[in-house]
């Protein structure tokens, strides 16, 4: 009836992936990162799935919480990147959307703002990353200032790994050891862990955890690991082959001929290009499924189709499924081949791509 491609989110393995993480350490919170659209897998339907479960809601900015709130999403919402500019406040204090502060101008910006109603504030360190928040030397002194300020209500501490992916480095535990220096003595609760802290750091699990790609099944790791390989895959892209070609040897396929045959070969068209948002950058050899067996990607990936070696599969043909990941081919394998991460992989899935939701 229409293009095949499409993306099956599934909201029953969303809500174990959530309860992973948050059994990771149930006597704390843990705020459920739906930014970027729920990293391609549709923010909305994603917040209604998980409302009853999660203890708040994490976006990257106001333009994303504004889309959940006019959705019917009453939790609270943290801001990651906090407001950009002053006019945010104001809805921001309305509609109980929690706030990142990670510099002393923003400080200055809320201490110069009318409020309807205090917010609670999200106090960020810059702890090792060097991307945002405040200094550690004066991270003492902005809490106090917050504190001090009729426009806040309650502040808590944060701070953001680098490379808790990453579990022969060291580095993690260096944030955390500068983190604590500075915020032990400081009474507030306090918050450190993305996915990859929940999942290889226990100890940084403080009162908020902030998961977000272990949501939507995908391992932050390249090697296997404990809680990671509990992880249920909730995106599946699919879609189906569209022509057929039994070339011979020195046939060359798809754009600038980069894959030439050196056996006779039968070679399948998928209604799948990098404006569905499968990467471009996919190398020759990117495993794929068809009809549930492994083979894999040749030639370049044009813009809404590319190729698939059927050389081995016999009973393949016009209307075969493939299965670009999902629950039999794991989208952080086929980010290897593809020179990135699953977070690319689901983010860059674009609209011409149906969601079904199951
Ligand atoms: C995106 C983000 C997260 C979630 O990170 P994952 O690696 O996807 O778990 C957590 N905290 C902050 C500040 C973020 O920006």
């Amino acid at each position: 009836m229409a293009r095949a491609a499409a993306a099956t989110i599934n909201l029953n393995a969303l809500r174990h992936n959530y309860l992973l993480a948050k059994n990771a350490s149930p006597e704390n919170n843990a705020v459920a990162i739906i930014k970027a659209d729920a990293y391609g897998h549709g923010a909305i339907k994603v917040a209604h799935a998980l409302a009853d479960i999660a203890d708040a809601f994490g976006v990257a900015c106001i333009e994303e919480a504004v889309e959940l709130r006019d959705a019917g999403i009453t939790l609270p919402i943290l801001l990651l990147e906090g407001f950009f500019t002053s006019d945010e406040l104001n809805y921001i204090s309305q509609n109980n959307l929690w706030c990142t502060v990670h510099s002393i101008d923003q400080i200055k910006i809320i201490a110069d703002t009318q409020l309807p109603k205090p917010i609670n504030i999200w106090l960020k360190m810059d702890s090792g990353m060097h991307r945002l928040g405040i200094q550690p030397d004066q991270y003492e002194a902005a809490f106090k200032e917050l504190k001090s300020l009729p426009q806040v209500a309650e502040v808590v501490l944060m701070s953001h790994f680098a490379s808790a992916d990453e579990l022969q480095k060291s580095s993690t535990d260096e944030q955390i050891r500068c983190f604590d220096a500075i915020t032990s003595k400081l009474d507030a609760p306090k918050s450190l862990a993305n996915s990859a802290g929940t999942m290889a750091h226990p100890d940084a699990i403080r009162s908020w955890q902030r998961p977000g790609i272990m949501l939507y099944g995908a391992t932050p790791f390249s090697k296997p690991q404990k809680i990671a390989d509990k992880l249920q895959p909730v995106m599946s892209l699919t879609s189906e082959v569209i022509a057929v070609r039994d070339l011979k040897p020195g046939d060359a396929v798809g754009y600038g001929g980069t894959w030439v045959c050196d056996k006779p070969s039968k070679v399948g068209t998928v209604a799948m290009g990098y404006a569905d948002g499968y990467p471009r950058h996919a190398r020759n050899g990117t495993p794929v499924l068809v009809n549930g067996k492994r083979t894999q990607i040749i030639g370049r990936v044009s813009m809404d189709m590319l190729a698939v070696d059927l050389t081995d599969l016999p009973d393949a043909g016009v209307g075969s499924q493939v299965e670009f990941w999902g629950d039999n081919l794991k989208a952080s394998e086929v980010a290897t081949y593809c020179d990135t991460i699953p977070y690319t992989l689901f983010t860059g899935i674009t609209r011409r791509v149906h969601k079904i939701y199951i």
